[in-house]
C-alpha cells in the first residue's frame, strides 16, 4: 500500500450550538481515541486483546490468534468512525495498521495470513485446547473481515484497494471445499480451528462440521460468515461473477438445518427452518448479516424470511427494550458484540422493508449500547482500586501497564448484565460495538436527491438537513433544513399522535402521515421545522434470567426501569459492588430542560459509508 495518509476523507466542518443529548459523532471519536489508544506501534498495530481495566494495576494483554483475527475489525472500524466524525487524530495509527494488514495479506494466494514473529513469542495462543506451532497460518475468518473491511475502504479509493480485493476473492475461492451445489472452509485439524498450516499448503482435514458447536469457537457458520458478506459487497459494486458464485455455494452450506434450531423449540416449530438458535448470539448474529447481505443482493425473499424470524426469535431473550440480550445460554451476560450485529441487522432490515425495527435500534444505541462504551475515567479508577493487587503475568512484550485507564477511553466492555459492566474487556467487543455506533448514525437518515427520510430522532449532521433531538430531556426535534424538498420523520411508537404539533419556520403545519412518517413537502432552504410532542415517561417492571438462583427460587430477577421515551433513565436493583462499572447512572437526564452545547459539526463530501 503507499504512504499517503489522507486516504480519501474530505468533508466540511462547522460550529453549532446544540442539545447535549445522545452524540453519536463525540462517541465515535471517543472510540477512534480507545482503539488507537489499545493498538501496539511497537508489534504491527495489533490490538492488545484483554484490557484488564478492573485490575490492580490496570494493564492490556496480548492475546496470540485473537489479536490477530480481531485487529481487522478496529480496521473496518476507523474507516466508518472517521466517516461520521472527521477526526484527522490517528492517522498514524490507521496508516500503520493499514500497512502491517496488507503486508499479511498472503502474495500467492490473497489470503490473510498469520505470520509468525519472534515479537510474538504467544503468536497463535488464545483458545485453550488450540495446538499451534511457531510458524504461519492461513485465516480465514479474518480473510473475510479484510474483505468487508477493504471493499468499504474500495468507495475512498479504488485504485489502491482493487488488486487486494480481486486477489482475496479468488483465494478464498481455491481454499474452499466445494460438495454438490455448497462449498465451506473446514474446521481443518491445524491446531487452530478454520486456519490452515502454510508449511502442509492447506487443509489437514476437509469434513464438513457435524453442527454449528463444532470447532474451539462453538461456531461453525461464523467462520462462513463475513467471507459470505464481503463477496456479496463486492459483487453488489462490481458484478464479479466469481465472488456471488462462492457466496452463494457458502450460504447453502450456512442455511443447512443442522446448523439451525433451539433446543427449546415446540413440537409444532420447525425451528431450523426459521432460523432459530440458542447458542453463541454473536456468532449466529454475524451469520444472519451475511444471509441479509446476500439475501437482498440477490433478492432471495426466502432468505431474507428467514433472518427475520431469526432475529425475531433472538429479541425474545432477555430485555430487549433496553438492549439486553444473554448471549450465551445457559450463561448470564451480553457481550457488546451482539449489539453491533442488532444495529446492523435492524437497520438493514427496516431499509429493505423486511420489517420496521426502527424503534429495536433506537433502543438499543440509547441504551445498553450507548452504556456499554467505556467514558469514565473515574469509575475505572474506582474498580481497580477496590480489586486486591494482583500483577500481571506474561511473557516479554505481551504486558503493557502504562496509562491504561487514559488511553482505553472509549472502548467497551465485554461482560454486562443489565446494570454493570464487569471483569476484563475482550476487544472483539470494540471492533463490533463500536461499529454498531456508525451504523446507527448511518441509519438515522436516508437522503436521496432531495428527499429526505429521517427514521430515528437523534442527533445528526448531513449534507440535507441536520437534526437537533432534544430528547430524553424535552419531546422536542429541531431540523434546520439544508436542500431537501420534502423531509418525511418517522415518529416512534411510544409518541402520543393526538398530541404531535409540528410548525415550519414557526408556522403551524398540518400533519400529514405516510404509514409511521410525518411528511413535509414544499420544504425550502434554511427552513427550520420543529417536532413537539409529550416525553411518556414509565415506569415497568421486566424480568431477566440471571444465574442459577439459591435454593427454592427460581433463577430470575425483576427490574424496576424507568423509561423517558426509549431512553432508560433509571434501572434497580443495582451492582453496588465498587470492582464494577455501573450502568445507567442517569439521573441528570430526569431533567426537564435540554443542556446546550457547542460542537463542531462534520459532513463528509460523498457518501462513502455503504457498510
Ligand atoms: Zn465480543
Amino acid at each position: 500500500m503507499s504512504e499517503s495518509k489522507e486516504f480519501g476523507y474530505l468533508g466540511k466542518s462547522y460550529e453549532a450550538e446544540v442539545p447535549d443529548t445522545l452524540d453519536l459523532a463525540q462517541r465515535a471519536e471517543l472510540a477512534m481515541h480507545g482503539i488507537a489508544g489499545t493498538t501496539d506501534p511497537d508489534n504491527d498495530y495489533l490490538m492488545w486483546i484483554f484490557i484488564y481495566w478492573q485490575n490492580n494495576p490496570p494493564y492490556m494483554k496480548h492475546g496470540g490468534a485473537a489479536d490477530i483475527e480481531c485487529t481487522p475489525k478496529f480496521y473496518d472500524s476507523m474507516t466508518l468512525l472517521r466517516q461520521i466524525c472527521g477526526s484527522k487524530k490517528y492517522l498514524d495509527t490507521e496508516l500503520g495498521m493499514e500497512n502491517a494488514l496488507t503486508s499479511w495479506l498472503n502474495k500467492d494466494d490473497g489470503l490473510f495470513d498469520a505470520v509468525y514473529s519472534p515479537e510474538r513469542p504467544w503468536h497463535m495462543e488464545h483458545y485453550p485446547d488450540a495446538k499451534t506451532k511457531k510458524e504461519n497460518y492461513a485465516m480465514l475468518c479474518p480473510s473475510g473481515i479484510m474483505l468487508t473491511a477493504m471493499v468499504v475502504r474500495y468507495d475512498l479509493d479504488p485504485v489502491r484497494y482493487e488488486a487486494a480485493i480481486r486477489g482475496l476473492v479468488d483465494g478464498l475461492d481455491k481454499a474452499a471445499v466445494k460438495k454438490d451445489d455448497y462449498a465451506y472452509y473446514p474446521e481443518g485439524d491445524s491446531g487452530h480451528s478454520f486456519a490452515f498450516l502454510r508449511s502442509v499448503g492447506g487443509w489437514k482435514k476437509t469434513e464438513e462440521a457435524k453442527s454449528d458447536r463444532d470447532g474451539l469457537e462453538s461456531a461453525a457458520t461464523f467462520y462462513q460468515a463475513y467471507q459470505i458478506r464481503g463477496l456479496a459487497m463486492w459483487y453488489a459494486r462490481t458484478g464479479d461473477k466469481q465472488a456471488l458464485e462462492l457466496a452463494g455455494k457458502l450460504v447453502r452450506y450456512a442455511m443447512k438445518p443442522k446448523f439451525w434450531g433451539d433446543a427449546s423449540n415446540p413440537e409444532h416449530v420447525v425451528g431450523y427452518q426459521q432460523g432459530h438458535f440458542d447458542f453463541h448470539f454473536h456468532a449466529r448474529a454475524a451469520v444472519l448479516r451475511a444471509l441479509l447481505e446476500y439475501g437482498l443482493v440477490t433478492e432471495d425473499t426466502r432468505i431474507c424470511d428467514f433472518v427475520r424470524s431469526s432475529y425475531e426469535h433472538m429479541r425474545s431473550y432477555g430485555i430487549n427494550q433496553i438492549g439486553y440480550i444473554p448471549c450465551a445460554p445457559p450463561r448470564d451476560y451480553l457481550e457488546p458484540c451482539l449489539l453491533g450485529d442488532l444495529l446492523a441487522l435492524t437497520v438493514k432490515m427496516s431499509r429493505a422493508g423486511i420489517g420496521d425495527y426502527w424503534d429495536d435500534a433506537d433502543r438499543v444505541i440509547r441504551n445498553h449500547l450507548a452504556e456499554a462504551q467505556l467514558t469514565n475515567l473515574d469509575l475505572l479508577k474506582r474498580a481497580s482500586q477496590a480489586a486486591p493487587v494482583s500483577e500481571p503475568e506474561g511473557q516479554p512484550g505481551q504486558i503493557c501497564t502504562e496509562n491504561v485507564h487514559e488511553r482505553m477511553l472509549g472502548i467497551f466492555g465485554t461482560w454486562l448484565s443489565p446494570t454493570s459492566s464487569y471483569d476484563e474487556t475482550w476487544q472483539c467487543c470494540t471492533g463490533n460495538a463500536s461499529r454498531g455506533i456508525a451504523y446507527a448514525w448511518d441509519g438515522i437518515l436516508d437522503g436521496q436527491d432531495d428527499q429526505v427520510q429521517v427514521n430515528m430522532l437523534l442527533n445528526r449532521a448531513s449534507k440535507w438537513l441536520d437534526i437537533d433531538s432534544y430528547l430524553p430531556y424535552e419531546g422536542k426535534v429541531v431540523i434546520h433544513n439544508k436542500i431537501a424538498k420534502r423531509v418525511s420523520v418517522r415518529i416512534p411508537v411510544w409518541v402520543d399522535r393526538s398530541k404531535l404539533q409540528a410548525s415550519v419556520n414557526g408556522t403551524d403545519r398540518k400533519l400529514s402521515y405516510v404509514g409511521s412518517y410525518v411528511v413535509f413537502d414544499d420544504m425550502k432552504k434554511g427552513d427550520k421545522l420543529q417536532l413537539d410532542f409529550p416525553v411518556a415517561e414509565e415506569t415497568v417492571r421486566l424480568t431477566a434470567h440471571s444465574g442459577k438462583g439459591r435454593e427454592g427460587q427460581k433463577p430470575y430477577t425483576t427490574y424496576t426501569i424507568t423509561f423517558r421515551g426509549n431512553t432508560v433513565v433509571d434501572i434497580s436493583p443495582r451492582n453496588e459492588s465498587p470492582n464494577v462499572y455501573p450502568l445507567y447512572l442517569r439521573d441528570h437526564m430526569k431533567a426537564k430542560k435540554t443542556p446546550m452545547k457547542t460542537k463542531t459539526r462534520f459532513v463528509a463530501d460523498k457518501k462513502i459509508l455503504n457498510w
